[in-house]
């Protein structure tokens, strides 16, 4: 039966059988029994399916990754412990030294210094593309050795919107699939797959807990890029494992292949893995998902509205405004044509004018944390993007005056309210 979106954030990943928990269980345990040493053996060859041991797979953590995967119309997924977990891990499972990855420049500030910096160490290097460019331009940043290419659904803090389709033909036609990170739309907005991408990945840690209560990470695999295809671009897909007895994920597991090698080697060796405690509190986040974004989207529209008319306002980025540039994509890309709570906007007079209208905000808070119930606001010049001067910042795509304003599900007049009294201090 095919499920609808609602339905899925509720009844999805956990399926009791008779006599069992209604509500997904903790499994509050490192470590899983079996009889015979035999029973263990064909677990750790991955012949048989079951739990060994939490570092690897947990049972909790396996559910909510099944319900995140039905949401995106993947058909697998691995939970990690951070959003900047999910990125390495979705670049790294197919990317190692002397591999180079093509990037969107408009991503996340931890996301570009994760490529740019952490990931050059490990001889893996990035080429940063502007999302807008022509495909001619961008077909320019691909190598021989260019094994993906990376983007943001809408883009933090910039609330640049990527075209996917556009992005993942380009992808295509050089070989490599197209990982997109869908934090801030979640697949209750836009699901990736249906315009073509390949995996996607989350920080949790956003909308999907929803609350601001726990960091966490998730990586989703469409299962259709053709790894065989391209045999020859990743060998660690198609050819045997050593540290694997000799297994190819891609022959051995099909269009699950690239989530098992994920958890089999990255997982095995790095660690990364979501407390269940933590997946537990992030399923009940993801029960009111698609309760929740509409109201995102509805507060939010009405405040971009009334931003974009303030005459101390000199600019307003949200997709959802008519005279934004993106707001035919939005339109194609987004359900209700709306894209998410999070949008930027500077005020005249710049960064002092800035700073001075953030801190007269009585219910809009303060942190650095962005995209859950509450809504909030960062400066990325005074804070996330601190020790860049002006000019690194205007490089990094981020104006000065920028604040980035991430709407919650309160009443949208009362954030008006808030937003009007902290307009006349300035
Ligand atoms: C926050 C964020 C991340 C990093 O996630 P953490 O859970 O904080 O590690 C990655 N991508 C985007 C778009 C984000 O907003």
């Amino acid at each position: 039966m095919k499920l609808n979106k609602e339905t899925l954030c509720v009844q999805s990943g956990w399926t009791p059988k008779k006599g069992e928990s209604r509500i997904l269980p903790i499994y509050q345990s490192t470590t899983f029994k079996y009889d015979t040493s035999a029973q263990m053996a064909d677990l750790f060859d991955l012949k048989a399916d079951g739990y060994f041991y939490t570092r690897l797979q947990n049972p909790t953590n396996d559910a909510v990754a099944a319900k995140i995967a039905a949401l995106e119309g993947g058909v697998a997924a691995m939970l990690t412990s951070s959003g900047q977990a999910a990125n390495f891990y979705a670049i790294f499972n197919i990317c190692e030294a002397g591999d180079h990855f093509v990037s969107s420049s408009a991503i996340y500030g931890g996301t570009y210094n994760l490529f740019s910096v952490t990931m050059k160490k490990l001889g893996i290097e990035v080429t940063f593309i502007d999302p807008d460019a022509s495909e001619e331009e961008i077909d320019k940043a691909f190598r021989p050795n260019t094994k993906a290419l990376f983007g943001e659904t809408i883009s933090n803090p910039t609330c640049h919107v990527t075209d996917i389709r556009k992005f993942a033909d380009i992808a295509h036609k050089h070989g490599v699939p197209f990982i997109i990170d869908n934090t801030f739309a979640t697949p209750v907005l836009c699901r990736p797959f249906e315009f073509g991408a390949d995996i996607v990945t989350h920080s949790t840690t956003k909308y999907m807990d929803g609350h601001a209560m726990t960091v966490g990470g998730c990586i989703v695999d469409s299962g259709r890029f053709d790894w065989s295809a391209h045999a020859d671009k990743f060998p660690g897909m198609t050819e045997p494992d050593p540290s694997y007895h000799g297994l190819a994920y891609s022959k051995a597991f099909g269009e699950k292949g690239y989530i098992v090698k994920a958890t089999a080697q990255l997982m095995r060796d790095l660690g990364s893995i979501q407390a269940p405690m933590n997946s537990f509190l992030l399923n009940i986040g993801l029960e009111t998902l698609a309760l929740r974004m509409p109201k995102h989207c509805e507060n939010a529209i009405k405040i971009a509205q009334f931003l974009s008319s303030h005459p101390k306002v000199a600019w307003v980025n949200y997709a959802g405004l008519e005279k934004d540039p993106y707001h035919a994509l939005a339109k194609k890309q987004f359900d209700g044509d709306l894209p998410c709570g999070v949008m930027a906007f500077g005020i005249k007079g710049g960064r002092e004018e800035s700073i001075k209208f953030m801190d007269s905000l009585k219910l809009i808070a303060i942190v650095t944390h962005v995209a859950d119930a509450r809504s909030c606001v960062l400066h990325p010049a005074s804070h996330t993007h601190r020790q860049l001067s002006d000019e690194q910042l205007l490089e990094a795509g981020i104006r000065p005056d920028l604040i980035r304003l991430s709407v919650g599900i309160e009443n949208a007049d009362d954030l008006i309210a808030d937003l009007t009294q902290a307009f006349e201090k300035i």
